[in-house]
């Protein structure tokens, strides 16, 4: 049997090839670095249906809810397949208001949230200050969201590798895809190296370059460009603690179990720009502030800016190319890792029973080429 053939290692595609070698289908993964090092190492790993999407963007928001619907059983599946823990945290989320205008946005995200009944709760600044100590003592309100999720999306990225390998998935890190042949039988890729390896699909995965590697037509290239998103990360010291994700109009605060307080991000548009900007780390540092001010007196552990793979219409690009033998996973913008299970469950599926499910019929990459 011929083997899928996946360009790009990072949480779709390493999600894709390890829920086509479990299913039993050979997969060759080609990362032209180490795997899961790129946007998927840098992002902050939470996992919400609603926080932040525009609220025209019902199909994306389907798509959230169900792959947070699946994310439990993927987590479990991956944890126990990897012998790795990926620390899938369900405190859910405390989204807050520091002021009254703040409030007022505040409350057409819950108007949202509730009609599609998505279990919100509407909090006093008391009530939030109760439920999570080290919030502001004086916010303007707040909306607990229970259903929220996170995962360290690092320990993620690694047991996706480890569980991937130990379903005789085959790797080839450090091995850039040039060209992609297209092909009704056999597809095939060429690397930098010379190389060219037949299989019965190419999965183009490669994130914000899935647009660079040659052999397609140029209305077949999937549109992304990078969204620039910085990032600072804190160091957890006693008494310091937050159990929720934190989600204020100026940033986000993300802590993790180990220690890592992530804080987000910046939405730029400055091209493949990965650079840290003074002007970048005080818009998080005073966001951050005003809705957690114990942040304070935190040490700085890291800092840094990943890209977000953005299409055009800023959602997914999923499904066949338009080019014999080729599939699409690319787009997923700020839903990446929310976003694996079910993308990588539904591009297994194309490709083994060559069925398109209504969850990716939305995306297809031919809405770029029609009309
Ligand atoms: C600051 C920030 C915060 C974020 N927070 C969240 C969050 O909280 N929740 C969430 O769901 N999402 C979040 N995201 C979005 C999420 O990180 C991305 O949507 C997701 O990581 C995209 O995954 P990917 O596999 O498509 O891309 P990547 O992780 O970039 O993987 C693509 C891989 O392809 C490889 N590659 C590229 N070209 C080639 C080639 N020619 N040959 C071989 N390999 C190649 C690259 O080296 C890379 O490893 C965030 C993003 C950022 C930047």
């Amino acid at each position: 049997m011929q083997s899928t053939l996946i360009i790009g290692g990072g949480t779709i595609g390493l999600s894709i090839g390890w829920q086509l070698a479990r299913r039993g289908q050979p997969v060759e993964l080609f990362e032209r670095d180490e795997t899961g090092r790129a946007t998927s190492w840098l992002a902050a790993g939470m996992l919400a249906a609603g926080a932040e999407i525009g609220f025209e963007e019902l199909d994306l928001y389907r798509l959230n809810l169900e792959s947070l619907r699946r994310w439990p059983d993927f987590a479990a599946a991956l944890e126990e397949e990897s012998g790795r823990v990926v620390d899938f945290r369900t405190e859910g989320t405390l989204l807050v208001a520091d002021d009254r205008d703040a409030a007022e946005a505040l409350k057409r995200r819950y108007d949202f949230m509730r009609e599609r009944k998505l279990g919100v709760r509407w909090l006093t600044g008391a009530e939030a200050l109760e439920r999570e100590p080290f919030v502001a003592p004086r916010l303007a309100a707040a909306v607990f969201s229970p259903g929220d999720y996170q995962v360290d999306n690092r320990l993620f990225v690694d047991a996706l590798k480890e569980a991937f390998v130990r379903r005789g998935g085959v790797l080839h890190e450090h091995t850039t895809v040039d060209v992609i042949e297209p092909h009704a039988d056999v597809p095939a890729v060429r690397t930098h190296a010379g190389e060219r390896v037949e299989g019965s699909c190419v999965v183009v995965a490669a994130g914000v370059w899935s647009r660079d590697i040659a052999g397609l037509e140029p209305a077949q290239n999937p549109p992304v460009r990078p969204v620039k998103g910085q990032m600072i990360e804190l160091k957890r010291e006693a008494p310091f603690d937050l159990k929720h994700v934190i989600r204020g109009p100026g940033a986000y605060i993300a802590p993790k179990s180990s220690g890592r307080i992530l804080i987000g991000a910046t939405s730029e548009e400055m091209g493949f720009d990965q650079r840290v900007t003074a002007g970048g780390m005080h818009g998080l540092l005073d966001g951050a502030w005003r809705i957690v001010p114990g942040i304070f007196d935190l040490p700085i552990a890291d800092t840094w800016a990943g890209l977000r793979p953005a299409s055009r219409d800023h959602l997914p690009i999923i499904g066949p190319a338009g080019a014999h033998g080729v599939v699409i996973a690319t787009g997923f913008y700020r839903h990446g890792v929310l976003l694996s299970p079910v993308a990588s469950q539904e591009v297994a599926r194309l490709i083994l029973t060559g069925e398109t499910s209504d969850w990716i019929h939305p995306f297809l990459p031919a809405r770029f080429t029609m009309g």
